[in-house]
Parts: structure tokens; sequence; C-alpha cells
């Protein structure tokens, strides 16, 4: 296409999205990618500067004020600001400024950008008299009454000495608590929810109603003076903003006055890095030179400061066509629903596959195959789906919903009553189901063999050389040899990492042996009770409960998983391969000394962690529950000990003993108190 096209083309789509986001607060695309036509738009300006017209969205600040309000006319104008991506953007920014003052300017101030929605605050006499919007910068809505219900602005500036008057620019948010909390009321009462805070503040600020701004805990920061008459006069910025506090608007701590342009790329580092440990979103930093003097040098263009501009952070956020949902069946059989998404680069990385947890999620969502979907990837964070574009449908969209058979195996998918996820009920004869266990069984938190990941399960499960843990136990050389892959090396560092595991401790085999409900701590507790399997696979589930975090749910799983025969005999088999399957006796063992009494402990003790002190109390024949009652010869309590177990011991007048006490009863046995 021509340039005068193209420049046509971008005009029109960039104030289409400027209405949807500023007016109907209801944006079809990511900044991210507002913000690439903006640019394109802006090169090919500079490239073709005849095509230039006055109405040109690079000419203007954001998009009239709606008919909701009254509007307002600025007594100056708010203008937007220019924008970098990368440090080399900041060099050329600094280099046009030293071209008007001949000299970089005489310090910088660096604040976070805050994600939310432009407004002015106006002060006659210390008194709020009006608030605004910005509008398209010249004109903006009256939403006076709304903004009163901000707690965080003062109706009345603080001190004595206000100025006659005071315009102030600032940045209305919703903390992200308040967001959750928000979407969380909206899901419960199955309302539409905001795709994220930014959307969700400049909803609830131009509300008609200001009952319902005040019932949307918003915030706000403020980053500028616009206006002082009848006050003092600053020569910084820093200066002024300091002023601004003193009378009790909120100005933002983070913010810092830096010397040169490497102090500013510092503090841009450093906030990117630490973007996600605020209470609000920041998508980037606002630089502005510290100076008054130089920042009147410097003056406007149509549309910003000359004197400022803002740093944006890699987008988190980006949208992209939901081309699929699939389902994947885990370790414990559960099913659990995933998005296939056309690619796209978001948060520092490409994106094709985001989760959407169970299927409640994604009705809750409404997402449909097809719809064009908001997508954030945020840090390490697991990609997720904001939700989808409702206005970009077009009816082709499909409702998905659990599969009745898993497509793995072809068994039903169930969900039981009242419980949010779905299982495939073909237990290890799902593929997906045996291979998710066997990559767990092998993983970090399990069994820790070295070099047994997905690959070499998949080559062991398609080659029938495994259909279970046990087996993994079996595999030899000649399992291997002459397949592609399979070097000496490889081979043998495999059965070193297999021989290895052998001898893990009894918790992680437990762990490892995937059942539903007994994760690490309560196998922990299993095995440093018991310690031998063959004594756990012969317990009875009531006798379980005793232990210290082990309830009817876990001991219900274990029993259950341990009388079943397939169970009973992968024990044998991982015994006969040479599998450990005793933990040592504790030090000091035998002596009896505790013998027939039982214990409870809480809090910490000096000398033992928890699981020590219980060893030490059992290997003299004590026995030791999570619970206190009347069958309880004495409650152990450490520091910060559990206040229920405390109070219960009280009331059905079991002694409570300290770490002093303690050390005693190891080394003398226990004296009832005469
Ligand atoms: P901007 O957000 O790039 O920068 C100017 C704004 O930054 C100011 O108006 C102010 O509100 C804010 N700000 C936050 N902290 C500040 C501080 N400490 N000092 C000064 N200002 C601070 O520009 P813009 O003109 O408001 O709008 C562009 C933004 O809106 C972009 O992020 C763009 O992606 C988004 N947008 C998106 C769509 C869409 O369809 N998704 C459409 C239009 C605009």
């Amino acid at each position: 296409m021509d340039p005068a096209g193209r420049v046509d083309e971008l005009s029109e789509l960039i104030r289409d999205h400027a209405y949807r986001y500023y007016i109907l607060d209801d944006p079809v695309v990511a900044d991210a990618e507002y913000d690439a036509l903006v640019k394109e738009l802006r090169h090919l300006e500079e490239a073709h500067p005849e095509l230039v017209k006055p109405d040109s969205p690079t000419q203007r600040v954001g998009a009239p004020p709606s008919d909701l309000f009254t509007e307002v006319t600025h007594r100056r104008n708010l203008l937007s600001l220019d924008n970098a991506e990368s440090p080399e953007e900041l060099d050329a920014w600094e280099q046009r400024m030293v071209r008007l003052l001949d000299r970089p300017p005489a310090g910088y101030v660096c604040e976070l950008k805050i994600d939310g929605l432009a407004v002015t605050l106006t002060y006659e006499r210390g008194l709020f008299t009006l608030g605004a919007t910005r509008g398209d910068g010249t004109t903006g809505e009256n939403i006076t009454a709304n903004l009163r219900t901000i707690e965080a602005i003062p109706l009345r500036l603080r001190g004595s000495e206000v100025p006659d008057l005071l315009e102030v620019r600032g940045e209305v948010y919703m903390p992200l608590d308040a967001f959750e909390a928000l979407n969380q009321r909206q899901s419960e009462a199955d309302d539409r929810l905001f795709t994220n805070p930014r959307n969700a503040a400049a909803g609830s600020v131009r509300q008609k109603d200001p009952a319902m701004t005040a019932d949307r805990r918003l915030s706000i920061w403020i980053y500028q003076a616009g206006i002082i008459e009848g006050g003092p006069t600053f020569t910084t910025h820093t200066e002024t903003m300091g002023y601004l506090r003193e009378l009790g608007l909120r100005v933002n701590p983070a913010s810092q006055a830096v010397a040169d342009l490497e102090g500013v790329k510092a503090y841009v580092e450093a906030a990117d890095a630490s973007r996600r440990d605020h209470n609000y979103q920041t998508d980037g930093v606002v630089i502005k030179v510290d100076s008054i003097a130089d920042q009147e040098a410097l003056g406007f263009t149509s549309r910003a400061p000359r004197w400022a501009i803002a740093y944006k952070f890699p987008p988190e956020e980006r949208t992209t066509l939901l081309r699929d949902i699939q389902i994947n069946v885990g370790r414990t059989g559960r099913a659990t629903p995933f998005a296939v998404l056309e690619p796209v680069f978001v948060g520092g990385a490409n994106v094709g596959m985001a989760t959407l947890h169970n299927e409640d999620e994604v009705h809750r969502k409404d997402v449909r195959i097809g719809d064009t979907v908001v997508v954030r990837r945020a840090g390490d964070v697991i990609p997720e789906i904001l939700g989808p574009v409702e206005s970009l449908r077009n009816g082709s969209e499909r409702i998905w919903s659990m599969p009745e058979d898993c497509p793995f195996c072809g068994n039903p998918i169930l969900k039981p009553e009242g419980e949010k996820d779905a299982r495939c009920t073909g237990g290890y004869e799902c593929p997906s189901r045996l291979r998710e266990w066997l990559a767990y069984f092998a993983g970090r938190s399990a069994m820790d063999i070295d070099g047994l990941g997905y690959k070499t399960i998949d080559f062991l499960l398609t080659e029938g050389k495994i259909t279970d843990p046990a087996d993994i136990f079996t595999l030899g050389a000649s399992d291997f040899e002459g397949y592609e892959g399979w070097g000496d090396v490889s081979i043998s560092n495999l059965l070193a990492g297999i021989d290895t595991a052998r001898d893990r401790p009894l918790a992680r085999l437990i762990v490892g042996l995937g059942i539903r409900h007994v994760g690490p701590s309560a196998a922990k507790e299993l095995a440093r009770h018991f310690r031998r399997m063959d004594a756990l696979m012969a317990v009875d589930g009531a006798e379980l409960t005793d232990l210290d975090g082990i309830g009817p749910v876990i001991a219900e799983a274990w029993a259950e998983w341990a009388s079943e025969s397939d169970n009973q005999e992968l024990i044998r088999r991982m015994a006969e391969a040479g599998v450990r399957m005793e933990n040592p006796e504790p030090e000091g063992s035998g002596t009896g000394l505790l013998d027939g009494l039982t214990f409870v402990v809480t809090g910490t003790l000096p000398d033992h962690s928890r699981d020590e002190a219980k060893d030490a109390l059992e290997a003299l024949g004590a026995k030791v529950t999570g619970s206190v009652s009347n069958k309880t010869t004495a409650l152990i309590a450490g520091e910060s000990p559990g206040a229920s177990k405390v109070t219960k011991a009280e009331a059905v007048g079991v002694p409570v003993i300290d770490a002093d006490g303690f050390a005693k009863l190891l080394s003398e046995g226990f004296e009832p108190a005469p």
C-alpha cells in the first residue's frame, strides 16, 4: 500500500481504538499492539511530513470527552508523554534536549508510571472544587462527585498556608487486591469480569452513580503540579512534589532524583525488576527534567512536553487467537483444560499455550474457541488468559465443554459432586496419566532420578520397556543398546541415576507413589512415624489420623491405596528390585524411658526441629500424636506454640511442658506433677 493510504488506514484504526479505550473503557487490542500502530504512523509521518494532517492521532491526546458527564475546559492543557522502549531511545531524547539547551539538563527525576486513569484536581483556597478526566487534553469530563468518594483524595488541603489556586495531575488506579476482590464479586454475581486494573479503574471513575465509584476502593498518586497561584514558587520538580506532599496529597515515595542518564537507566532497570512488588500496576517509568528553568526552556510539542518521557516496560499483555481448547490428564487423573493459542511474544517469551485450570474457569471467563483473548505473562509466572475480547466475536466461536471420554484412553471423565476438578477414570491404563506419574516419580520432589525426564520416559513407554515405576528399577543396558541416541555414556549415566535413587529416603518413595492428597509433608510424617513400608502398608486408616498434619482425607487416601492388591504388588516388586523400604532407627532407641506415654509437640524448640523432637520421643518408646486429648500425657510447647493446642490442654487438664522440661523429659523420663 502507498504511504498515504497506510497513513489514512492507521489513523482510522488508532482513532477507533482510542475511542474504545478512553470512552467505552472496552479496548479490543492490548496496549502493546495499539502502541505499535501509533509508532508505525509516527515513523511514516516522519518520513513523509507532507502526509501529517492536523487531526492525525499523533498530533493530539486521548479522545474528546464522552457525553456522560459535563465538559470541563482545562485551565492548562493536559498532555500525553512521548515514549521510549530502549536505552538508545533515552539517549536520543537527551540528544534532542542537548540541541535545545546546548548541554544536558541539570538532573532528572524518575517516577513509576502508574497504569490507571489521568485526572486533574483543582483546589481553591484549600478546598477540592473540581476533578476532571484528561479527555483530549483541552476538554475533559467533570467527575468531581465521583472523585470525592476516593479516600486518598483530600477534600481540604493540610496546613494554614495553602495556595489560592492549586491544580494538580495524578493517576487514579485500582490497587491489585481491590481488583481481585472486585472480580471475585463480579464472578459471584455472574457479572462481566474486568480484564485488568486499568480498565476497572477507568470504568469505576466514569460511573454515573458516585456510590458505585465509592464501592470500588480506588486510590491515587499525584505526579505533577499544573498551576500554583498565590503560593510558593520552586526551582525543581522534586521540591514541588515535596510541597504537594506537605499539603496532604498522595505522592509516590518510589520517586527518585538522579544526576544523569546513567542514573535514569539504573532506576529503570531496578523498577522493571521490582514491578510486581507493588500493590498496583506500573507500565513503565516516567523521566522528567528536574530543573523548572530547563523545563521552561524546553517547552512542549503539540501533544507532549519535551522535558519528559515515558519509558515503557516490555508488555506483559497481548491479544491473540484462541485456536482450540484441549485437555491434559495429570498423574492423579485430573483433567485440566488448556488453551492452544496463535503464538504471541509476551512477557519476554513466545506463548503458544496457557492453562485454563478447570471447566468452571473456562465458563467463568467465558472464553470460546475462535475468540480473540487477552494473554498475560508476567515474569516467570505461567501464562494466563485474562478473558475474551467480546466485541470481536462474529458468531462463529464455539463454547467448549469437558469431553465425556478421555481423549487418551477412552474411559469416562467424571466430575464428582462438589469438586471443581474432573477426572479421567481410566487409572494407569490412561497413557497420559501414566506418563505424568512416571515423570513425577522420577522428578525432583520424589525419587529425583538423574537423566529420567519426559523424553526418556516417552522412549521407554513407546518401546514397551516400562509400564509402571517398579519397572524402572529392572532396566539394564540391553534395554537401550542399539537404539538411536543411546551411547555407552548416556546408558551408564542413566543406570547410575536409577541406582542412586534406589537408596532415597522412604518419604521420597511415598511421595513418588503419586497418591492423591499424600503430598511431601504427609509423606514425611508417615515415613518418620512408621519407618518401614511393610508397617505402613498394613496400617488401618483410623490409626493415621492421630499423626501430626494427617487428617481423615489423607488417612483414607493412603489406606485405600495400600489396600489394593496392584499397589501391594508394585511395592513388592520395587523391594525385590532393591529399592529401600525403610528408614534407619533414630539414635538412642530402645531404652523404653517413655514407654506407653503419648505426647503432642507444638511451637519451636531451641535444640530440635519438630521432626527431631518427635524422633527423640519415639526413640524412647513414646507415641507422638497431632492433637491433644485426655489420652495425651503432656503437651510439649516451644516458642510460639499453637494457641488452640495450649487452650485444649488446659481445658482437659493435660500438663504443658516447656523447652527445659522437654530436655529433662528426654534424660530423666516423665514425672507427673505432684
Ligand atoms: P501514556 O500512557 O503513554 O503516557 C501519559 C500518561 O501517563 C499520562 O497521561 C498519565 O496518565 C500517565 N502517568 C502515569 N504516571 C505518571 C507520572 N509519574 N508522571 C506523568 N504521567 C504519568 O500516554 P496516553 O496518551 O495516556 O495513552 C497511551 C496509553 O494508553 C498507552 O499505554 C496505550 O497503549 C494505551 N491505549 C491503549 C489503547 C488500546 O486500544 N489498547 C487505546 C488507546 C490508548
